[in-house]
């Protein structure tokens, strides 16, 4: 394996009031959160799509089945940290991702830092290469208005070196 390979990933759950609202594991102060099987951590699904979907490893769907009582219910972020150490069973490893997540309540920006801080270290790699971006939805579209949260996601991946493969 030479050179790096780019992933995308993508997820949405709709918003219903007095749900928990988890982003990489950090429990953001909102009166809105997604309704999910799993905690509907956008963030972490859309990451964890993104970096299967670079290495060619299909999806977090065929990875980590919801009708599998293994994975029922299990926390965005742990099911990112099982992702990690899959793509490193195929010889890859995290070099970059750039996140944003699309809703209009709450506000992303008070919580961002530890966001980052929380998804770089779930990657192992440092908070500069990587980037997650608040953006709301101006009215528009289905996710308006508290109605969901969704996020976009894009990820770099680079051969693990020899001596880690
Ligand atoms: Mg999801």
């Amino acid at each position: 394996m030479s050179g790096t390979r780019v992933g995308l990933g993508w997820d949405v759950h709709r918003l219903a009031r007095g749900r928990p609202l988890v982003l990489v594991g950090v429990r953001l102060d909102a009166d809105l959160g997604p309704v999910a099987h799993s905690d509907g951590d956008v963030l972490a699904h859309a990451v964890i799509d993104a970096l299967l979907g670079a290495a060619g490893l299909d999806d977090i769907g065929t990875l980590f089945p919801d009708d599998d009582p293994r994975w029922r219910g299990a926390a965005g972020i742990d099911l990112l940290v099982r992702a990690v150490s899959r793509l490193a069973e195929a010889g890859w490893r995290p070099l970059q991702v750039d996140a944003v997540v699309i809703a209009d309540r709450p506000k992303l920006a008070p919580h961002r830092a530890a966001i980052r801080g929380a998804l770089a270290l779930a990657l192992g790699l440092s908070v500069d290469a990587v980037n997650v971006k608040g953006k709301r939805t101006e009215g528009l579209g289905g996710l308006a208005d508290g109605a969901g949260i969704g996020c976009r996601e894009i990820a770099q991946i680079e051969p693990l070196p020899a001596a880690e493969a």
